[in-house]
């Protein structure tokens, strides 16, 4: 109250290295072993009130898939009405707090999430998302934190700007949130970004009826009790795990639905964009509808690529979390004339890739994620094996007796228009297919054909003018491009993410962009000479 903030500054939060002896390290690791050697009941969370319901899910361990460290309850339709009602009710207060107040709480959050819930944030996200601890601290710890930092300094900025005035007349905007409550739908990939996708809209003045996948409930109860510490009012965010046709039925024929906050793929988003639109004359408002989708992320080598940075940029682009980022390489197109080369680095590489139990640190990667993603991963897998126009040059190979592990998969094929070139897989498998160096530019003309969506993607090459090229025939392959590196690994407040076609609205999570889809501005003008 009573003050003009300028600046609400905003830096990186630094990544921990976790070595052996390390204070992180220990707390990790005792942590680790707290979480797997106790049980949780997650209960629903409406108008701040816990509701335990008779249907009942697990919270399992993907590379562990026998170990059960939990159990959460399941949403019925009148808990998920309840829920609805419930976001309506803490409405008036929380838009009316000030707005000063509103960002101080998640900016507590932050600094918890960075200091003393560090550990259990990471460890949970290690556990039931099979994340080595590399990737949960980049995930849970630094974006998590970025983006409810980021958030705040860019909310701080949007309601600053406000109109110019005339003589005897003034102007403001009012930067209001929506009227209604927000449907917040999150993945089960990125501890992080199910936490922005409630966080984004509540920090904005919204309430919030949040689902989080099935197979994360786990670490989205832990984001829920942050949230809570961090003294956020009770109704503001209302947590209800639960099958999600059933929640998604009554929620979407809610006449005060005023909009979506999705990640995850595209059928799903397309499902709930078609569902608002039979609804559509139901609804006192038209809900902005936000969601970031899948991918087919390409990297393109030009015949003058540094050979060990591609190298490494396929490794990491393509592995890292056994593939299943959204943003993760699943096609790549080289130069014939350096092909031997990069094959003979990429395949040292992809041997020396330690696949296992997350608990031991030196694993490049985990499990993949149940065991429908594992089958539809090794359908890949098996049609590859029985096709003459493709072959397997590493992996291939996956065993789901004791968790859900694949292989990191490296194929070569001869068809640039094979299925592993063109669908989206979300695992360990990347497909490679070799061009005549001479055809490079009928080359990004094929990649950026070849696909329909438009997430992520990379260049590799020194010649600047075949970088130029790239940059302009891909320009509309992908939301976020990247020349002479990897296309994973966005950093909130650098590398704002989403991407067009079938991969989303585009929205940028963790950016001004994204925010102002939770804001209806009111202008105010106001003659001062009457
Ligand atoms: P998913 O679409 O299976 O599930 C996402 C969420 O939608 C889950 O909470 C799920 O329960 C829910 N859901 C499913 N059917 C629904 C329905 N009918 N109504 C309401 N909710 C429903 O995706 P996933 O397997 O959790 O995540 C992987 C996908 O997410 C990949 O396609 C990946 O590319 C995408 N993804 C995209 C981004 C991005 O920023 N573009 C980031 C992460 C993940």
């Amino acid at each position: 109250m009573n003050s003009i903030i300028t600046k609400i500054n905003f830096k990186n939060e630094p990544v921990l290295n976790y070595n052996l002896g390390s204070p992180e390290r220990d707390e990790l690791t005792s942590e680790i072993y707290n979480m797997k050697n106790s049980f949780v009941d997650i209960p629903l969370i409406v108008g701040g009130k816990e509701i335990r319901t008779e249907k009942k899910g697990k919270c399992i361990l993907p590379h562990d898939k026998n170990k059960v460290i939990g159990e959460y309850h399941i949403a019925s339709k009148k808990e998920v009405s309840m829920a609805i009602e419930e976001a309506l009710k803490a409405k008036q207060e929380w838009e009316e707090m000030p707005w000063q107040s509103r960002v101080a709480i998640f900016l507590r959050a932050a600094d918890l999430a960075a200091g003393p819930w560090r550990a259990k944030l990471n460890a949970a996200t290690m556990l039931t998302q099979s994340k080595t601890y590399k990737q949960a601290e980049i995930d849970s710890a630094c974006e998590l934190v970025d983006f409810l930092r980021y958030n705040a300094h860019c909310l701080q900025q949007i309601y600053s700007q406000q109109p110019i005035s005339s003589a005897k007349v003034w102007n403001r905007t009012v930067y209001r949130p929506l009227e209604g409550f927000v449907f917040a739908v999150s993945p089960f990939n990125f501890t992080a970004i199910a936490s922005n996708l409630s966080g984004a809209p509540a920090i904005a003045g919204n309430t919030i009826v949040w689902k989080p996948a099935s197979n994360t409930v786990y670490s989205a109860y832990v984001i829920y009790q942050l949230y809570k510490e961090a003294g956020l009012p009770d109704g503001v965010i209302n947590f209800i795990p639960g099958k999600a046709n059933e929640i998604s039925n009554t929620v979407l024929s809610h006449s005060d639905l005023s909009g979506i906050h999705f990640t995850g793929s595209t059928e799903v988003f397309q499902n709930l964009w078609a569902s608002v639109g039979e609804n559509i004359c139901n609804y006192k408002t038209f809900p902005r509808l936000v969601g970031e989708t899948g991918g087919k992320n390409f990297v393109v080598a030009h015949n003058s690529a540094n050979i060990n940075s591609l190298c490494r940029g396929l490794i990491e682009g393509a592995f890292e979390y056994q593939g299943q980022k959204c943003s993760a390489a699943s096609r790549a197109y080289i130069a014939k004339s350096i092909w031997p080369t990069v094959k003979e680095k990429l395949l040292e590489k992809a041997s020396k890739l330690r696949v296992g139990d997350i608990e031991d640190f030196e694993n490049f990667m985990g499990a993949v994620i149940d065991q429908s993603s594992f089958d539809n991963i090794i359908s890949y897998i098996e049609y590859v094996k029985n096709s003459e126009d493709a072959e397997i040059l590493h992996g291939g190979n996956y065993d789901d007796t004791v968790g859900y592990f694949v292989e990191p998969t490296i194929i070569l094929t001869s068809n640039h228009n094979f299925k592993t070139m063109k669908e989206e897989i979300f695992g360990p498998v990347l497909t490679i297919y070799i061009y005549q160096d001479e055809d490079y530019l009928e080359i990004l003309n094929l990649v950026d054909k070849n696909s329909e969506y438009g997430l992520t993607g990379s260049i590799y090459a020194r010649d600047r003018y075949a970088i130029v090229q790239a940059e302009k025939a891909l320009m509309h392959t992908a939301g976020n491009f990247y020349i002479n590196d990897r296309p994973t690994g966005a950093v909130v407040g650098q590398q704002p993410f989403g991407g067009s076609r079938l991969s989303g609205t585009n929205d940028k999570a963790g950016s001004v962009i994204n925010l102002m889809r939770w804001i209806s501005p009111r202008v105010i003008k106001e003659t001062l000479s009457n």
